[in-house]
C-alpha cells in the first residue's frame, strides 16, 4: 500500500519516534508548527476519520492516551496543549492515514484557522 505513514511502521522509511507501543506509533513532525509537535497514529492503516469502524475503537482511543503521555514527558501537560485531527482535504488533511497532531511549547488561540 503506497501510503507515507505505513511505510513509517513497517520502517521502510524511518520516523523520529517518540514512543510506539504494539498498536501506536507516535513520532516527530517533519515541519514543526510547535516547539514540540508529534503525529500520533495508529499502525492500522485508516484513510480518514470517516473510516473509523466499531473494531477501531480500542486502538484509535489510545491515541489521546498517548498524547497526554507524550504531553506530561515533555512537561506542558499541565500548561496546556493542543491535539488536532483534519478530516480530508477542507480541513487540510495531507496524508490519508490517521493522524493526531500533538502541539505543545507555545500559547494557542482558539478558534484555529
Ligand atoms: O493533518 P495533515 O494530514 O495535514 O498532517 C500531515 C502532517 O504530516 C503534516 O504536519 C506534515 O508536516 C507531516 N509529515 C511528516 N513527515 C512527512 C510528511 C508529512 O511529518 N514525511
Amino acid at each position: 500500500m503506497d501510503c507515507l505513514f505505513c511505510k513509517m511502521v513497517n520502517r521502510e522509511i524511518e520516523p523520529d519516534v517518540v514512543y510506539e507501543d504494539e498498536h501506536v506509533l507516535a513520532f516527530n513532525d517533519i515541519n514543526p508548527q510547535a516547539p514540540t509537535h508529534v503525529l500520533i497514529i495508529p499502525k492500522k492503516h485508516i484513510a480518514t476519520l470517516n473510516d473509523i469502524r466499531e473494531d477501531d475503537l480500542e486502538v484509535v482511543g489510545r491515541l489521546p492516551l498517548v498524547a497526554a503521555r507524550v504531553a506530561r514527558e515533555a512537561g506542558f501537560a499541565e500548561d496546556g496543549y493542543r491535539v488536532v485531527m483534519n478530516c480530508n482535504e477542507g480541513a487540510g488533511q495531507t496524508v490519508y492515514h490517521i493522524h493526531m497532531h500533538l502541539m505543545g511549547g507555545r500559547r494557542f488561540t482558539w478558534p484555529a484557522g
